[in-house]
C-alpha cells in the first residue's frame, strides 16, 4: 500500500550544470528499499515519479535527482523555498538489489543513475554484502556525470566503474567515446551471459541496451529495468 505524507523542503544540491538534487525532511513512519521511487506532488499538478537517490540509511532525508528541462515541474522544484510543503507519495517499485551469487551489472543513461547510486550508497554502507559489482555509466561528457566523484570513489569489495562517454575530454582511465554496446559489455563484464543486469535510464536508452544483451545471447531473465518514461 503507498502512502501519501506531506514533507517540507530543505535544500539542492547541483549535481551537474543539468541535475539538481532536492531534499526534503524525511517524513515519520516513511521506510523505503534503495531504488524504490515517490510521486513528488508539487501542487498545480505537478506530479512526477522520480527515483530517491539518497540510501535508506541517511536517514534525515529524502532525496530526488531531477535532470533539468526547463519543464513547469522544474520550474516549480526550482522555486521552492526552505520549509514549504510539499506532497510525496509512496515509496513504490521493485528496482531493487538481489543478491544472487553472481556478478551485478548495472547499467545507467544519465539521469538513470539515480536509483543505482541509492543502491550502491546502502551496500557501501555495509548492511548487505555486496558481491562482484560493475557500474556501465553513460553521458555525454565529464561536467555531464551527477555523483561522478562519489561513484569513482565508492568503497566497496569488489566493484569498478567503466564511464562511456560521448566525448571524453578531461577523462583519465576507464573511459569508453561513444555509447554503451555489446562491445563495450563483453570486453568489460568477463563472461557475461552469466551475469545479472540492472539497467536504468530514458526509455529508448533502455531499449537499446536489451537489444545489445541480447545480441551476446544474455538472457532476458537476467535483465531488470527501470524505465524513465517522460524522456526521449
Ligand atoms: C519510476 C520512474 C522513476 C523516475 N526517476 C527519475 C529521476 O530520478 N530523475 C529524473 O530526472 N527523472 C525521473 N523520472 C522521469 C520523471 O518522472 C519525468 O517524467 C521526467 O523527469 C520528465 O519530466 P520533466 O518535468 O522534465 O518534463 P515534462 O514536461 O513534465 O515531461 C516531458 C514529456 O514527457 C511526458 N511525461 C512526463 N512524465 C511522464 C510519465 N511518467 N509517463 C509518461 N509520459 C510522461 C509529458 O507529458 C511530456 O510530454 C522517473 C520516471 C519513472 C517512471
Amino acid at each position: 500500500m503507498t502512502t501519501a505524507y506531506r514533507t517540507t523542503f530543505l535544500e539542492r544540491i547541483e549535481r551537474t550544470p543539468k541535475a539538481k538534487s532536492y531534499r526534503f525532511a524525511r517524513p515519520e513512519g516513511l521506510t523505503f528499499a534503495a531504488g524504490q521511487y515517490m510521486l513528488l506532488d508539487l501542487g498545480d499538478r505537478l506530479l512526477h515519479p522520480l527515483s530517491l537517490s539518497n540510501g535508506p540509511h541517511e536517514t534525515g532525508f529524502i532525496e530526488f535527482t531531477k535532470r533539468m528541462t526547463g519543464s513547469p515541474f522544474c520550474e516549480r522544484l526550482e522555486s521552492l523555498a526552505r520549509g514549504e510543503e510539499v506532497g510525496v507519495k509512496g515509496p513504490a517499485g521493485r528496482f531493487v538489489h538481489a543478491p544472487s551469487g553472481r556478478t551485478l551489472v548495472m547499467v545507467a543513461g544519465g539521469i538513470g543513475i539515480t536509483p543505482l547510486r541509492s543502491i550502491l550508497a546502502d551496500l557501501a554502507n555495509g548492511k548487505e554484502r555486496a558481491g562482484s559489482i560493475i557500474l556501465l555509466y553513460g553521458n555525454v561528457n565529464r561536467d555531464d556525470i551527477p555523483f561522478r566523484e562519489e561513484l569513482e570513489n565508492i568503497v566497496l569489495p569488489d566493484y569498478r566503474l567503466v564511464h562511456v562517454l560521448s566525448d571524453t575530454a578531461g577523462m583519465e582511465k576507464a573511459v569508453y567515446k561513444g555509447f554503451i554496446n555489446a562491445g563495450v559489455i563483453s570486453r568489460e563484464v568477463p563472461q557475461c551471459t552469466h551475469a545479472d543486469y540492472m539497467i536504468s535510464g530514458p526509455p529508448g536508452m533502455v531499449e537499446a541496451i536489451k537489444k545489445e544483451l541480447a545480441s551476446l545471447n544474455v538472457a532476458e531473465n537476467r535483465i531488470r529495468t527501470d524505465i524513465f518514461l517522460g524522456y526521449d
